[in-house]
């Protein structure tokens, strides 16, 4: 049997009458750039999110770069952030000139290591980019120190962790900005591209607001110069559909995890997610496992049409785009095992019982 990666289909599926109608509505009102839809969902993830304010932007690679642009980042500061990441993460540091500062992870959960970070800082860090890999919150306790002892302001990457809980605060309202993606992947994810950040203060609300409009404060005045990066008034009409059962879907996908976790933990080679304490809801973006011998393991699956992907296969330290920045291909060895090692199987909301076997038979065959 074959088992894909992702289905979008049968969300649309589940979804489609009121779907249907909620397009058909952007379309008839015709309001499609910053349309009623848009502040709707703005309010509904902020209030998700436990944060003051929202701002739908194109993508979660925009809300990356106008969040950092309203942090103060300007060319030649230097951004903190993991070596371990989908590229956006450090793209957007090196697209407003500054330069991405990569810090090892932790070889447990693969997020960024605090301890160390301090290290890392120089009189030039203007800020300090957690990611929340696979949909687990990256240590922000003693990020928020460090963060708060040298004056820098922190940016949350929580494009794979929408609804994700740290010791009960959620993903994005504990550093100063938080960073949503809709890609379609995503937890929750709308028919295209798009994107939110979630702030604390009024200073920075209007500051990406004003950011996403081509930096006018008001219509045609310019104090500063922006970009185009506006949620489509269609996919937050989509998203606001989908969004009520975003918490039911995570719930599914720990309770695949689960069933992962029991079925693959004694294996020889396999090692399966470390969930932390202090993570007290872990929304599993991704399921990812090391594998001591991956490439037998891939072929298997593969072989059986079973879906994998490994995220991530090059650490930002080796890529081609970033040799300007002189990293060894040593540094950062704890990243370095994990991009030899993870691999990451089907675990999204609808996957069934017998499709999950497939993959589980299919694991513990090629492991032997
Ligand atoms: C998906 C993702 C992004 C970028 O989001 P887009 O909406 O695709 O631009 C940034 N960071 C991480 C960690 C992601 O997974």
């Amino acid at each position: 049997m074959a088992v894909p990666l992702l289905d979008l289909s049968r969300q649309y599926a589940y979804l489609k009458p009121e779907m249907d109608e909620a397009v058909i509505k952007v379309l008839t009102h015709g309001k499609f750039i910053l349309g009623p839809e848009v502040t709707e969902l703005e309010k509904k993830v902020a209030s998700l999110c436990n944060a003051d304010y929202a701002i739908g932007v194109a993508s979660g690679t925009d809300a990356l770069l106008l969040a950092l642009r309203a942090a103060g980042v300007e060319p030649g500061d230097e951004v903190i952030t993991t070596d371990f990441s989908f590229f956006a993460t450090a793209g957007v540091i090196h697209r407003l000139g500054a330069k991405p500062v990569f810090v090892d992870i932790e070889g447990d959960t693969y997020n960024i290591d605090p301890n160390l970070i301090e290290a890392a800082i120089t009189d030039k860090t203007k800020a300090i980019v957690p990611v929340h890999l696979f949909g687990q919150v990256a240590d922000m306790d003693p990020i928020m120190e460090i963060a708060s002892k040298h004056g820098l302001k922190v940016v949350e990457d929580a494009a794979q962790a929408i609804g994700a809980e740290y010791k009960d605060r959620m993903a994005g309202s504990i550093g100063d900005f938080g960073c949503f993606s809709f890609f379609p992947s995503k937890n929750l994810g709308a028919g295209g591209d798009g994107g939110m950040i979630v702030v604390r203060s009024e200073e920075n609300y209007n500051m990406c607001r004003w950011l996403r409009v081509h930096g006018a404060k008001r219509k045609y005045f310019n104090d500063m110069v922006g970009y185009n990066s506006r949620l489509a008034t269609i996919q937050a009409a989509i998203l606001l559909v989908k969004l009520p059962h975003l918490r039911k879907w995570s719930k599914q996908r720990i309770e695949h995890a689960k069933k992962y976790d029991e079925a693959l933990a004694g294996l020889s080679g396999v090692v399966t997610p470390v969930v932390k304490e202090s993570s007290t809801f872990h929304i599993y973006n991704q399921y990812t496992v090391a594998l001591s011998n991956r490439e037998q393991v891939q072929a298997a699956l593969n072989e059986a049409g079973v879906g994998n992907c490994i995220y991530y296969p090059v650490p930002f330290h080796k890529q081609p785009c970033f040799e300007y920045l002189g990293y060894q291909p040593d540094d950062f060895p704890v990243t370095n095992k994990a991009c030899s090692e993870v691999l990451s199987i089907p675990v999204y909301p609808e996957l069934t019982g017998a499709e999950q076997d497939e993959v589980i038979d299919t694991i513990r065959e090629a492991v032997g």
